[in-house]
């Protein structure tokens, strides 16, 4: 189906950076330098210094990056660790695979961890906290980060939904002990493929996932641990390079596009709005996606599907539902009811204004606000 507003439109990015991505792709191509070269370190360094953070590791995927630090914390049978199920599956994924046992905190209004029930979902057997920042927004880190020293537990983050977002100036990922981040083709920065990375202040940390990621080799060709094939691959590294230019000026435009959504479905009282960007000034959220909430999301989605507008439903059901995960037995009833109700609008910076116009027009036809 040809869309009038498709959900995202990679081709029109490409079309747009063709002729840098082409010229570096030649580049690395006729260079014969694919894996752990040049480009991955300077990806490295210019992420780093975006993020002010003193170590990036560049990794296969978003979901690598969270498994890989999670392995770091060595967990035994029966140890738990506290996320949500508001969340991509990877972030739970991440824990099951490293042993360890999922512990869901219900989430608020603005989609993240309700902060007010973590406390209570910490036990003896508690060895981590996984805030997830979704859709572009950081969770609230002052108290989480409070309550995680209090217990004395290590944070890491899950910021694959919110590269630049901030809080009082500091960058998603920059809180915890470490933050994982992902380069899928649908984040705001995302490559060709897969990609992922770590940021991290912890020198020792650093130093044990880039061997990790690379067979376990703390130096080359001397296998220190058994290891992981998980490196970021120099041609992504050179394409995200050319994309973290325009990353600031993108997070802009996807600010500018929720201001216009917010202002202009803001009197329909059928539909909830996610928190806005000019809501409270100490946030810079970045609007991966803009979520909005009604109790009539399947007939919303087929009149704009009719009208050439392509919307998703992603966390419908929630992960805790899908039978085979084993999850059945939690009950988060506020992640329930989002879940749906949640409808995600286009939104990215290739989005033109009269194209964002048409889904406006659009939904409020179908209000009958219109
Ligand atoms: C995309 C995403 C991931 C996984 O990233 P990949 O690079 O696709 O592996 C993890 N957590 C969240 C919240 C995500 O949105």
């Amino acid at each position: 189906m040809k869309w009038t507003v498709p959900f995202v439109d990679l081709p029109r990015q490409f079309s747009i950076l063709e002729e840098e991505l082409l010229t570096e792709t030649k580049r690395v191509l006729s260079s014969g330098s694919f894996i752990l070269r040049e480009d991955v370190e300077r990806f490295e360094e210019r992420i780093a210094a975006y993020l002010g953070v003193k170590y990036i590791i560049g990794v296969n995927s978003g979901t690598d990056a969270l498994f890989m630090c999670l392995l770091t914390l060595r967990l035994k049978p029966g140890d738990e660790v506290i996320t949500v199920a508001h969340t991509f599956v990877a972030t739970i994924a991440s824990i099951v695979h490293c042993g360890g046992r999922p512990v869901m905190v219900d989430i608020s209004d603005d989609f993240n961890m309700d902060v007010r029930k973590l406390e209570q979902a910490i036990t003896p057997r508690t060895r981590a906290i996984i805030p997830v920042h979704m859709n572009g927004r950081l969770c609230d880190m002052e108290e989480i980060l409070r309550i995680a020293r209090k217990h004395d537990l290590p944070v890491i983050e899950d910021a694959a939904q919110s590269i630049g977002a901030s809080l009082h100036k500091r960058m998603a990922g920059s809180f915890g002990r470490a933050g994982c981040f992902s380069l899928h083709p649908l984040k705001s920065l995302g490559v060709g493929g897969d990609g992922g990375f770590v940021a991290t202040d912890d020198g020792s940390l650093a130093d044990y996932l880039r061997a990790l990621r690379n067979h376990g080799q703390r130096e080359k060709g001397v296998f220190s641990f058994y290891g992981l094939n998980s490196r970021l691959d120099n041609l992504h590294a050179a394409m995200a390079l050319v994309k973290l230019k325009y990353l600031p000026e993108w997070l802009d435009k996807r600010r500018t596009l929720a201001e216009r959504y917010e202002s202009a479905l803001l009197d329909i009282k059928e539909i909830k709005l996610p928190p806005g960007p000019g809501a409270i000034g100490e946030r810079f959220d970045v609007f991966n996606s803009y979520v909005i909430r009604t109790a009539r999301r399947e007939e919303l989605k087929r009149h704009l599907a009719s009208a050439g507008v392509e919307v998703f439903s992603f966390w419908f059901p929630p992960v805790h539902h899908h039978e085979g995960l084993g999850l059945g037995h939690w009950s988060l009833p506020k992640t329930e009811r989002i879940s749906a109700e949640v409808v995600s609008l286009p939104i990215y910076p290739e989005l033109i204004h009269e194209k964002q116009d048409h889904v406006i027009r659009e939904i409020r036809r179908f209000f009958k606000n219109g």
